[in-house]
């Protein structure tokens, strides 16, 4: 394995935050920190165990995170998911509906009855089952993001 560790976490570099996004609405752990510097990401990746994404070539070939840094050039939204998941698929498992997109949180169940005034009414009326993050206390429910990620996995396996 050309890692130095089984990549089932990942921390994404300020260039990518909408790619971290969606890749958290598949349940992936992928950490972003728009903020901080790229000796900060290194550390951070380094100290959890995350592979480093990153659109900047230098810094995925410094000594110290080579052998944990993945370079994505620059492409479309749908090309760098289609790029990270032929590297990473086999290692990891993609559970839509379970992770907050927003914090990277994974989801708990909360009963319907509980989210009654948190969401929408004809959301509450046509869906059965809710998750809400722990950390920023958004609800989710199975809707539109799940359709198009299906969606978009049936295209991705017509290409292997
Ligand atoms: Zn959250």
């Amino acid at each position: 394995m050309k890692w130095d560790i089984i990549p089932q976490k990942f921390i994404a570099d300020a260039m990518l935050g909408k790619f971290a996004k969606k890749l958290r609405f598949l349940g992936i752990d992928i950490k972003y920190c728009p903020d901080i510097r790229d000796d900060e990401l290194i550390k951070i990746a380094i100290k959890e165990k995350r592979i480093l994404i990153s659109s900047d070539k230098n810094l995925c070939e410094r000594n110290l995170i080579k052998k944990r840094a993945f370079y994505i050039e620059m492409g479309t939204l749908e090309e760098k998911i289609e790029k990270f998941l032929n590297e990473f698929s086999k290692y990891i498992d993609i559970k839509p509906f379970s992770r907050c997109s927003v914090c990277n949180e994974e989801l708990l169940e909360i009963k319907k009855e509980k989210v009654k005034n948190l969401v929408p009414p004809y959301v509450y009326k046509n869906h059965k089952f809710f998750k809400i993050c722990p950390r920023c206390k958004r609800i989710y429910w199975r809707g539109t993001h799940l359709k198009n990620i299906n969606q978009f996995l049936e295209n991705f396996k017509d290409d292997l």
